[in-house]
């Protein structure tokens, strides 16, 4: 693990390698980030069983600085979205996202987080919850193994590593994230993001209707 440290292009002497390590700053600080991301404790449907098995002592995550599971999102710097996503849950989601601690991942956990799953097209369930907010990483399977899960950590700490101060949005704009306007559910889930598209295509239905009235 400690071979990740040293910058390619820095050689270090072969008497001395076995205990120094020559890397840059943003190497090093992106190599500590990652192996110490505190996930959000919550699940949401039979995925959120696989990722209980995986904390647990056969896999244990705490390999990677991750055991410290916490159940208050301002403390949390990683989602794990195990489970079907529900519309009712979406505005939940959101809410969370929005309350945890940046730079924050998100890691979609399943057939039904990535897309649906099963019940892709459901009348409750949404098609994907990168529909709302930003994924990192897709872990695929239904559900996906422990194992799967362990390597979807490990495409987030490659992920991590080769981030630069200049394109993440968190050090671009000085310590603000983006907040993702809430969702709102009424007869369905309403994104206020989507405002301009709605007004746009029930502008074009009114003119088709005036068109076709002659
Ligand atoms: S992907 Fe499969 S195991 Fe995971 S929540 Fe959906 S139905 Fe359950």
């Amino acid at each position: 693990m400690a071979d990740d440290l040293t910058h390619p292009s820095i050689k270090v002497p072969a008497e001395i390698q076995g205990t120094v390590r020559v890397a840059t700053w943003e190497r090093f600080y992106n190599w500590c980030r990652s192996r110490s991301v505190w996930p959000m404790m919550f699940g949401l449907a039979c995925c959120a069983i696989e990722m209980v098995a995986m904390a647990s002592s056969r896999f244990d995550f705490s390999r990677f600085g991750m055991e410290v599971m916490r159940a208050s999102p301002r403390q949390a710097d990683l989602m794990i979205v195990a489970g079907t996503v529900t519309k009712k849950m979406v505005p939940q989601i959101v809410r969370l996202y929005n309350q945890m601690a940046e730079p924050r991942y998100v890691l979609s956990m399943g057939a039904c987080a990535n897309g649906g799953g099963p019940f892709k097209e459901g009348y409750s369930v949404v098609s994907g919850v990168d529909k709302y907010i930003p994924v990192d990483v897709y872990v695929p399977g239904c559900p996906p193994t422990p194992q799967a899960l362990i390597f979807g950590f490990i495409q987030l700490h490659r992920k991590i590593e080769g981030q630069t101060w200049k394109d993440y949005t968190w050090y671009k704009n000085r310590g603000h994230g983006e907040e993702i306007p809430l969702p709102i559910l009424g007869p369905d889930l309403f994104d206020p993001r989507q405002i301009a598209l709605i007004e746009a295509a029930a502008i074009s239905e009114q003119a088709n209707v005036e068109q076709a009235a002659g």
